[in-house]
């Protein structure tokens, strides 16, 4: 056994769920080790640590060879692009940080006798043709879509972190995480909850897109997670679902949305993007009965301690409306 506090990696730590973890994992009393490439996170998520003596930063792309000195006992890999927009700008490091950020961090685990914790998707349930989703199904995805950049290194990251666990006797878990959301979203990441909460702020109209028919299960980041910390923990193997079952049409949450910020916004339709999923909703009977886990905040809660985050945003973050700028990055 080894003596003195554990240390986990976490990668994508200046992201939305990095950051949380690297919250949770200093609150249990682990030395932490945050690494981002700092593409899609921002170190404004993380600055409140960096005084810690128990965190470290290291700016780097796991797709090159990860190094870090001394042990390690705990990776938790949460370094990917996470919404359809930034994936379609960046679909290659989209597909690198899935399949090769993902080899390379396999291998340090299996260098460090770690245990390496994968996040996963519901993407990879494509659009799926069962409901609610549960991890026993295969799913359906279309490969060549402009989702697959995303769903296919996902898939291929279940794959590769299987073969590790069989070929290597790795210990390894899988979660797949469905649509999370709290504070430190990116407000211009494009996603549903960020993009509605900034229109509200500016005054502007909320943009649904297709009818709004289209269904979405929400977890608050909090619940997230504990349920992947407990899943960390656990001793099984096999993927599992992550994410609460508390399903809702992307139209009746624009109403909602409406009802929450207290403002007079029409809602406007625009088109559906390609590939984009009618349903959602994790079956987590898995989680429950593994982890003894279920989400506790209510999603009315939930967005209102969202919202407040959103409403301590700067005037210019608020008005750099702008999608972030990856042409710097598109470099191979
Ligand atoms: N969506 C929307 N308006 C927006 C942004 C997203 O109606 O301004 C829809 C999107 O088409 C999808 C759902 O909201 O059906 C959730 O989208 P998001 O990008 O948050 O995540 P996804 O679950 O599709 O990965």
């Amino acid at each position: 056994m080894k003596e003195g506090k554990k240390k986990v990696l976490i990668t994508g730590a200046a992201g939305f769920l990095g950051s949380h973890l690297c919250d949770k994992f200093i609150a249990e009393g682990y030395k932490v080790v945050g690494m981002d490439n700092l593409i899609t996170g921002d170190l404004k998520n993380i600055s409140h640590l960096f005084k810690l003596e128990d965190f470290e930063f290291y700016h780097h792309d796991v797709t090159k060879f990860v190094h870090v000195p001394g042990r390690v006992d705990y990776i938790m890999h949460f370094a990917s692009p996470a919404s359809p927009i930034d994936y379609l700008k960046i679909p290659i490091q989209t597909l690198k940080v899935g399949s090769l950020g993902t080899h390379n961090l396999l291998g340090l685990a299996k260098q460090k006798e770690a245990r390496i914790l994968i996040a996963s998707t519901s993407e990879v349930y494509g659009d799926p043709l069962v409901h609610p989703q549960s991890e026993d199904y295969y799913g359906n995805v279309n490969t060549i879509g402009p989702r697959g950049v995303y769903d296919e290194a996902k898939r291929f990251q279940e794959s590769l972190t299987m073969a590790y666990h069989r070929f290597h006797g790795l210990e390894t878990r899988i979660a797949r995480i469905f649509n999370t959301y709290g504070p430190r979203m990116r407000l211009n990441d494009g996603r549903v909850i960020p993009a509605f909460m900034g229109q509200a702020l500016r005054g502007e109209d909320l943009t649904v897109f297709g009818d709004g028919s289209q269904t979405r299960s929400f977890c608050y980041v909090d619940d997230q997670i504990e349920g992947l910390y407990r899943l960390l923990l656990s001793d099984y193997s096999l993927p599992v679902n992550i994410g609460n079952p508390d399903e809702i049409s992307i139209l009746d949450f624009a109403e909602e949305m409406v009802g929450l910020t207290g403002s007079e916004q029409k809602i406007i339709y625009k088109e559906l993007p390609k590939d984009d999923p009618l349903q959602r909703q994790p079956d987590i009977s898995l989680a429950k009965e593994i982890l003894g886990w279920e989400p506790q905040v209510d999603r009315k809660v939930g967005m209102k301690k969202t919202f407040e985050y959103f409403k301590g945003l700067t005037e210019e973050e608020l008005y750099n409306s702008e999608h972030k700028d990856f042409s710097k990055h598109n470099r191979l």
